[in-house]
């Protein structure tokens, strides 16, 4: 479970300088290593919104349980710049994301601050899922679907990336598990399928079906769609055999890189474990302390509330 949150963070931090670089820069140039400055002028080892929005999300999670309001007063007071940030300043959110904050702020009704329109269905909400399927691993897989669509939907409310969100929660428990990721994609998708509308089956057809992992490299994009971010994760992640590749692999296929890496980095790093994360990127970490502890403490209270596995 350390491995998965890490995984993440580490992942974030790595994509951070090559953000929104297209695909044929990085294979003139590719990242193979923790690289720092780029598009955000940020020293090596810095993070992003995704992670700050995963720590928030465990840091509630830790606090509160499940809780989603408390969830997004949190996201305010990252916002704000006041937590969750490795040196104390927001300098990426994504639309969705802020829109939805600024609703939340100006105090709008819960069922009003995600945004529910086909074209609020980037990636912000999948990347700061994975606490949540750690914390919900042990309840039903009805549970855990109802669990991830509400906590996408404080950001992102349309069915499209509460689904993926809800596939990702009902993956990631299985990989920590051990479960091999194929045989993991079939199970969550079965899990999945009695939820996933009529019109949204064609659009997540080849993540329900498995054979995105089959896809050629030309067709898997890094994109910040939902859906692009989700099939890139698991493209990387069933094509490379290690952490290290399957995250580097993410970074290089260019655009959102930081969100398609940390979403890889969730999937790699359940699946391979913390000691798979190369020790370098781990030092190289911004706040690298307070991001294990926190990491640390989220893996506590998960096993405090499900023993069981
Ligand atoms: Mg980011």
């Amino acid at each position: 479970m350390l491995g998965c949150l890490l995984g993440a963070v580490v992942g974030d931090a790595l994509g951070v300088p090559v953000e929104f670089r297209s695909r044929e820069q990085l294979s003139a140039d590719p990242v193979t290593g923790v690289r720092g400055h780029g598009t955000y002028h940020q020293p090596p080892g810095t993070w992003s919104d995704d992670s700050s929005l995963l720590l928030a999300t465990a840091d509630s999670l830790i606090h509160n349980g499940y809780d989603p309001p408390d969830m997004m007063a949190r996201f305010l007071t990252w916002l704000k710049g006041q937590a969750y940030t490795p040196h104390g300043e927001v300098f990426d959110v994504g639309i969705a994301t802020r829109s939805a904050i600024a609703r939340y702020a100006n105090g709008a009704p819960p069922s009003e601050w995600g945004g529910r329109s086909e074209r609020d269905n980037g990636n912000g909400s999948l990347m700061r899922i994975a606490p949540l399927a750690l914390f919900t691993r042990a309840l039903s897989p009805a549970e855990i679907v109802r669990c991830s669509m509400e906590v996408s939907g404080l950001t992102h409310a349309h069915p499209r990336s509460q689904l993926c969100c809800a596939y990702f929660s009902l993956l990631l428990p299985l990989l920590v598990l051990g479960w091999p990721l194929a045989r993991a994609m079939s199970q969550a998708s079965r899990h999945l399928a009695p939820f996933v509308p009529e019109e949204e089956r064609e659009v997540l057809e080849e993540i329900l079906d498995g054979s995105i992992v089959e896809a050629p490299a030309s067709a898997i994009r890094g994109s910040g769609y939902v859906v692009h971010c989700l099939e890139a994760s698991l493209w990387c992640a069933a094509r490379h055999p290690s952490y290290e590749q399957a995250v580097l692999a993410a970074i290089n296929l260019g655009e959102d890189t930081d969100t398609t890496a940390s979403v890889t980095g969730a999937l790699a790093g359940a699946m391979y474990g913390r000691a798979a994360i190369p020790e370098a990127w781990l030092r190289a970490l911004a706040s690298r302390e307070y991001v294990e502890t926190l990491c640390e403490r989220l893996v506590e209270r998960v096993y405090e509330e499900s023993p069981r596995r």
